[in-house]
């Protein structure tokens, strides 16, 4: 059995004539939180609607847990353990926090999560188990929609803009969550357009620059400016002048 929980070669992501995603080489091992950075338009929702199996890869091959999976529809790859937390925090208007958390759990796959596991993770959930979702702020929102995801005890999950439209304070709270997601042994695909917090969960990062991979590592070990730079698609000056 394979430690690589996703592995992506050479894929090619288009919408009609255009072309989002070039020859992408990405691979996720499991237990890790890996992030994915990049600037507006760079591909990276694209690339995790393409895990997710809501938009085709053109050419190259998606596998998960050393199977190809290309040919396999979206919602059977939630069954492989694949879990997409979309950009809008989408949950169920009309149930409460706890069923929207209960419905997330229903057909789950065998797994460590629970309503109590997934509550110790985000616990700004707590007090709002029994409100309906009406009034919620975008950071309960977005902890309760990851939460949900959790529910089906995902080998992957992969969340899309965690931060977008957050105030700060809010986006480390639900940043401060991964942690626990990665203890239960969950491998976690994030996208973040904010460095800094991709940055500081995640054990390594790719930077995707208009459907290209322009620079991979581990935080810590690359020069702040060499991430800028693939970022923006600037040339480095290694010299620093
Ligand atoms: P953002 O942070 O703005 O969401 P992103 O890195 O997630 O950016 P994508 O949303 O994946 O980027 O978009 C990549 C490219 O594909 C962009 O040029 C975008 O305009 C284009 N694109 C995305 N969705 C579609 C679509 N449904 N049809 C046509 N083009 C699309």
């Amino acid at each position: 059995m394979t430690d690589r929980v996703l592995d992506i070669s050479a894929a090619d992501v288009c919408y009609g004539d255009f072309q989002a995603i070039f020859g992408l080489d990405i691979h996720v091992e499991r237990g890790e939180t890996v992030s994915m950075i990049g600037a507006n338009g760079a591909g990276k929702s694209t690339l995790l609607n393409a895990i997710a199996g809501l938009v085709p890869v053109r050419s190259g091959t998606i596998s998960f847990a050393g199977s190809p999976i290309n040919a396999v529809p979206a919602h059977k790859r939630v069954g492989l353990g694949i879990a997409l937390v979309p950009e809008g925090r989408r949950i169920f208007p009309s149930l409460t926090v706890e069923e929207n958390l209960l419905v997330g759990g229903h057909a789950s796959r065998k797994g460590p999560w629970t309503v109590t596991k997934v509550v110790q993770a985000f616990p700004l959930l707590e007090r709002l188990f029994k409100r309906g979702t009406g009034g919620l702020s975008g950071g309960e929102r977005q902890a309760l929609a990851i939460g949900r995801a959790l529910m089906s005890n995902p080998d992957l999950i992969l969340l899309d803009e965690v931060s977008l439209g957050l105030a700060p304070i809010v986006v480390k709270q639900v940043y401060d969550a991964l942690p626990s997601v990665k203890a239960q042994g969950t491998t976690v695909l994030v996208v973040e357009q904010d460095v800094n917090q991709a940055l500081a969960v995640a054990d390594r990062f790719y930077c995707l620059l208009e459907g290209r991979i322009s620079l991979t590592g581990t935080p810590g070990t690359v020069a702040k400016d060499a991430i800028t730079a693939a970022y923006f698609g600037l040339t480095h000056n290694h010299g620093g002048q």
